[in-house]
C-alpha cells in the first residue's frame, strides 16, 4: 500500500522559496520527503569538477538545516539514481516524486528520462516543474518573451510551504548522514553557495555594489564586486530568476528620486535585468536543441578544421601560453572558480581563433573550472566566441588590447602571475618579459588570420547564408527582427556590401 508521501527530488534546486515542488505537495495535502543523490555517472562526467560537487554539497548542507529549523530532514544518497529510488520505495512506498525541469547536459537528459520510465513502471506519479521560463521540449522563439512575461514577470515568487513530514519519515532522512564521497578539495577561494548566501549576495548587491555595476563589470579588477555574483546561486537553483527579477524590480520602484546616484542606480539595475533575461534565452536553445553539446548550433561550422594541439591545449589549461592576460584569467579560474563576461570570452576566442583548438575540445576544462557552470548559458557561450552560431559578428579578442584596456596598471596579471611581480606595468604592456615568464606559444596575428579566413569563408557562402537564416529564425533574439523583413533596396548595393546576414549580429557583450 503506497503512503500519501510525495518525494520531492531535489537536484539544481536546494532551497526552500519559490520550490514549485513542495508548493503542489502542499496543495495536495502530501507528506514530503526531500531526496538528494550524488550520482556516481555524474560526478564521473568530464565537465564535473570538486567546485560543483562542493557547490551541490554546500547548498545541500543549507538545506538540511533549515528544513530542520522546521523539524523536518532531508535524505541524501550516494549511488545511481534507479537502484537508489527503488531501494527509496521499497523501504517507504512513495506515491509521487516532484522535480524540477533540469536543462543539463546529455548524461542527465538520459537519465530523467530512464526516472519518468522507473515512475511509470512502478506506479509513482512523476510531475516536473519549470523553475524558469524554459519550455519543455522547445518553443517557438516567438513565444519565448510571452512565457517570460507569464511566468517571471506577472507571476509572484512562491513563499516557504508548509512541509508535512510525520516522525517515522523524519528520523528515518535524519539517520542518512552526508555519503563519504570519492576525496574531493575545497578551497576557501571559492563563493560560498546556500539559500542564505543566495539572499544576502542579492541584498548587498541591490543595496551596495550594484551602484557599480554599469562600467564595472568588464574590468576583472572590478567586476568581483560590481557584478551581482549570482551565477553560482542561480545556477545551483539556491535562488530563482523569479526572485531576483522581483527583488530589483522593487528595488528600482524605490529608489529616491533626489539621491544623486538614483540615476546610476537606474541604469546599473536595468542593465543586469537585461542579462538575467540572457539566461533563459540560452537555456531555451539548449533544450530545443539538446545536440548543442557535440555540434555546432549551424550547421555548416560542423566541420570547421582545428589542429587541437595538446601542447597548446595544455599551455592554455594552465596559464602558460605567453600571454599575460589569458594566462593569468585561466589561473584565476582555476584558483577562484570566476571570471567576468568578457574575459571568459577572450580565453574561448584565443583558444579557439589563436590556438586553433576545437570548442568541445576546451568545454570539459572550462566547465570544470566555473563553478558557475550551467550548461546552456555555457554551451551557447561557447560555441558563440568560437564564432560557430552563424549569426554574431566574428570577434577576435586581442589578450594585448584586453589587458591595456582592462588593466592598463597590471594589478590583476600580476595578482595571478608570480613571475611578473617585479615587473612594472610599462614593461608588461610593452611584452618585456621576465626570462621565466613562457614565450609566446603562437604569434597573434597570422593564427587569427588564418582561423578567420577559414570561418569568412564558410559565412560568405550561399549556402551558410540560408542556413543562418533558419538558425535565426529558430533561436536568434528577435530585437534584430526588423533585419530579416524583405527590404526594398534604397539603391542598387555595390557587390561588396555587407549583406543582410553579415549584419545580423546577437551580440551578448553589450559593455
Ligand atoms: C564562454 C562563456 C561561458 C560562460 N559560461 C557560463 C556558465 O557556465 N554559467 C553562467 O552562469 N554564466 C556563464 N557565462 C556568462 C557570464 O560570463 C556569467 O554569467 C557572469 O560572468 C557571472 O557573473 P555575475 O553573476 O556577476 O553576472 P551578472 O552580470 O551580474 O549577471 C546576472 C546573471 O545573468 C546571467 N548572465 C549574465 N551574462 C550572461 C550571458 N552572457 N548569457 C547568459 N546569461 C548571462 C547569469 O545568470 C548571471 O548570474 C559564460 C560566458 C562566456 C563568455
Amino acid at each position: 500500500m503506497k503512503k500519501r508521501l510525495a518525494v520531492i527530488w531535489v537536484k539544481r534546486d536546494a532551497r526552500l522559496a519559490d520550490n514549485a515542488c513542495f508548493a503542489e505537495a502542499d496543495k495536495l495535502g502530501l507528506e514530503v520527503l526531500p531526496f538528494f543523490c550524488f550520482e556516481p555517472s555524474v560526478l564521473a562526467a568530464t565537465d564535473t569538477s570538486d567546485m560543483h560537487i562542493h557547490a551541490q554539497w554546500q547548498a545541500l548542507k543549507g538545506l538540511r538545516q533549515a528544513l530542520r529549523k522546521i523539524k523536518a530532514d532531508i535524505v541524501i544518497a550516494h549511488g545511481e539514481i534507479i537502484g537508489k529510488l527503488t531501494k527509496l520505495h521499497d523501504q517507504v512506498p512513495f506515491s509521487h516524486l516532484f522535480a524540477h525541469e533540469e536543462i543539463g547536459n546529455n548524461i542527465t537528459f538520459q537519465r530523467d528520462k530512464a526516472v519518468a520510465k522507473w515512475c511509470l513502471e512502478n506506479g509513482v506519479e512523476y510531475r516536473e516543474f519549470p523553475q524558469s521560463s524554459v519550455r519543455r521540449a522547445g518553443v517557438n522563439r516567438d513565444k519565448l518573451q510571452q512565457l517570460w512575461q507569464s511566468r517571471i514577470i506577472d507571476t509572484k515568487p512562491l513563499p516557504i510551504m508548509k512541509i508535512r513530514q510525520g516522525e517515522d519519515i523524519r528520523s528515518m532522512a535524519a539517520k542518512t548522514a552526508f555519503p563519504k564521497l570519492p576525496q574531493f578539495t575545497f578551497n576557501r577561494l571559492w563563493q560560498p553557495v546556500s539559500e542564505a548566501d543566495a539572499h544576502s549576495t542579492l541584498s548587498d548587491f541591490l543595496n551596495h555594489r550594484g551602484c557599480w555595476y554599469r562600467g564595472g563589470i568588464s574590468s576583472p579588477n572590478t567586476a568581483f564586486t560590481a557584478g551581482s555574483r549570482l551565477s553560482v546561486h542561480l545556477a545551483w537553483g539556491t535562488i530563482t530568476t523569479r526572485q531576483v527579477w522581483h527583488a530589483v524590480r522593487n528595488r528600482i520602484s524605490n529608489l529616491e528620486p533626489d539621491d544623486s546616484q538614483s540615476g546610476r542606480w537606474k541604469q546599473s539595475l536595468n542593465a543586469f535585468l537585461s542579462r538575467l533575461h540572457w539566461r533563459d534565452h540560452f537555456t531555451q536553445r539548449l533544450e530545443s536543441e539538446p545536440d548543442l553539446e557535440f555540434r555546432s548550433l549551424h550547421p555548416c561550422y560542423r566541420d570547421l578544421r582545428y589542429e587541437n594541439n595538446e601542447h597548446l591545449h595544455s599551455a592554455w589549461r594552465e596559464g602558460m601560453t605567453g600571454y599575460p592576460m589569458v594566462d593569468a584569467v585561466m589561473r584565476c579560474l582555476k584558483a577562484t572558480g570566476f571570471m567576468n563576461f568578457r574575459m571568459r570570452a577572450m580565453v574561448v576566442s584565443f583558444a579557439c581563433h589563436i590556438l586553433h583548438l576545437d570548442w568541445r575540445l576546451i568545454h570539459p576544462h572550462l566547465a570544470c573550472v566555473f563553478r558557475d557552470y550551467d550548461p546552456g548559458i555555457h554551451l551557447n557561450q561557447l560555441q558563440m566566441q568560437a564564432g560557430v552560431v552563424g549569426m554574431n559578428v566574428i570577434r577576435v579578442y586581442n589578450p594585448a588590447k584586453q589587458l591595456a584596456d582592462w588593466d592598463s596598471n597590471c594589478r590583476f596579471v600580476k595578482h595571478w602571475l608570480p613571475e611578473l611581480k617585479n615587473h612594472t606595468a610599462k614593461q608588461i604592456l610593452n611584452d618585456e618579459m621576465p626570462a621565466n615568464y613562457p614565450a609566446r606559444v603562437v604569434p597573434f596575428a597570422e593564427r587569427a588570420k588564418l582561423m578567420t579566413n577559414q570561418l569568412y569563408a564558410i559565412r560568405k557562402s550561399a549556402e551558410a547564408r540560408e542556413a543562418t537564416k533558419t538558425v535565426y529564425l529558430a533561436h536568434g533574439s528577435r530585437k534584430n527582427e526588423k533585419l530579416i523583413r524583405p527590404k526594398r533596396p534604397k539603391r542598387t548595393p555595390r557587390p561588396s556590401s555587407p549583406t543582410l546576414f553579415d549584419s545580423l549580429e546577437e551580440d551578448t557583450n553589450a559593455e
